[in-house]
């Protein structure tokens, strides 16, 4: 089948609003392109040929199987003329400045910018996804700029930013397009973050562990039912994940977002706890976040900050020694503090990191060795 290509400019309103729906800001080049309703037809990687002849996706859990034409579960790949391609690579839908912080990324150069950017699609279906709009779309319904790996890598380089973060939808399911500006990353000494679900097969996620400097995964809840009735998949996969990244040594934070009535009773929390001091460690920085009405879950209420607070307890007494609560400004468990001594070694509003004492990431009154990315002797005290 003929690639098709729409080459009509989004209207100015649209773009507009298309950029404020984030908190970074936009930042496109002169010559930057931006396709309405465009895909890529690049050979995707992890396919398999069944005894049946069918092709099959082997990339993450879901396994898909589509007919020529047709995408899989994830929108973001297909069969087109009888290969599986990605319909994404180059073909990012949203590009921003953020804070590390914002990932969540809190062991890692603090205050430092990220270049984040995220393609159409995701391979689970978040009954509260806060980037719906992209997520549970295919390239051909979303406004795509066309940026490929170097564009990507330059524009960093160019901002004197140190830092790419595949952030906002799910990085899985543009592997090809994350791998190829990891590797031009890597030669320039640019860090890489992957935000992800981490519902991805075994073989891909050995692959990423070449390329991916860190890691920021969802643990978004502690039981299979929770997973199967507002995630749309399966937890087994998610903790194989996390086990096997950090077996690899990679920089790993994990997130969980607590929404009332869904994931929030703290029996299940506290067995999803032990599991992670048991198969963790103590020393994975875990946060959790508070839930905002989106997407299918308006019906529901914010997280209250005591539920935060409560879970951050529970894992505190579970072992875990960094412990967050997030998109709460102004708590006790937004900042970070000294195992060995308890200061307060970096504090923090909300994303904003106020002042940092750490220096390369050890505490200043006893020494203790922060575990994280650092990248910076930052003077103490100041950002
Ligand atoms: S990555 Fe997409 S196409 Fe591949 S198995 Fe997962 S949902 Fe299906």
């Amino acid at each position: 089948m003929k690639k098709v290509r729409n080459y009509w400019s989004i209207d100015r309103r649209s773009f507009i609003k298309r950029s404020s729906l984030l908190a970074g800001v936009c930042m496109l080049g002169r010559g930057t392109e931006v396709f309405a309703g465009n895909e890529s037809d690049f050979p995707a990687e992890y396919v398999a040929r069944l005894d049946d002849g069918r092709l099959q996706c082997t990339l993450c859990p879901n396994l898909c199987t589509p007919v020529d034409g047709e995408n899989g579960a994830c929108r973001a790949r297909g069969i087109r003329n009888g290969t599986y391609v990605s319909l994404v690579h180059s073909l990012p839908c949203v590009i921003a400045v953020d804070p590390v912080e914002k990932m969540p990324l809190f062991h890692y150069h603090v205050h430092g910018p990220a270049l984040a950017i995220s393609t159409a699609g995701c391979n689970l279906f978040c009954q509260y996804c806060q980037n719906w709009q992209f997520s549970q779309k295919s390239p051909a319904e979303t406004s795509n700029f066309a940026m490929s790996p170097e564009d990507i890598v330059m524009r960093a380089i160019d901002m004197q930013i140190r830092t790419i973060g595949f952030f906002y939808t799910e990085p899985t399911i543009y592997i090809e397009y994350m791998k190829d500006i990891a590797r031009l990353a890597k030669k320039r000494n640019i860090k890489t973050v992957m935000v992800t679900a981490g519902y991805i097969n075994p073989e891909p996620l050995k692959d990423l562990f070449e390329l991916i400097d860190i890691f920021v995964v969802g643990y978004k809840g502690f039981t299979e039912e929770f997973y199967a009735e507002t995630i749309g998949g399966k937890l087994d996969p998610v903790k194989k994940t996390l086990i096997a990244i950090k077996e690899s040594g990679r920089h790993l934070e994990i997130v969980s977002l607590l929404i009332p009535e869904k994931n929030d009773d703290m029996k299940a929390f506290q067995a999803g706890a032990e599991w992670f001091v048991e198969n963790l460690g103590t020393d994975v920085p875990w946060h959790f976040s508070r839930f905002a009405p989106e997407f299918m879950l308006k019906n529901l209420p914010p997280t209250p900050n005591g539920v935060l607070e409560m879970a951050r307890t529970l894992a505190i007494k579970a072992g875990v020694k960094y412990a967050y609560t997030g998109n709460n400004p102004g708590q006790e468990g937004n900042h970070t503090y000294c195992p060995g001594c308890s200061k307060k070694v970096v504090e923090r509003l909300g994303f904003k990191v106020l002042r940092s004492f750490l220096s390369a990431g050890k505490c200043p009154d006893c020494g203790y060795q922060i575990p994280g990315v650092w990248l910076d002797d930052l003077p103490n005290g100041n950002i």
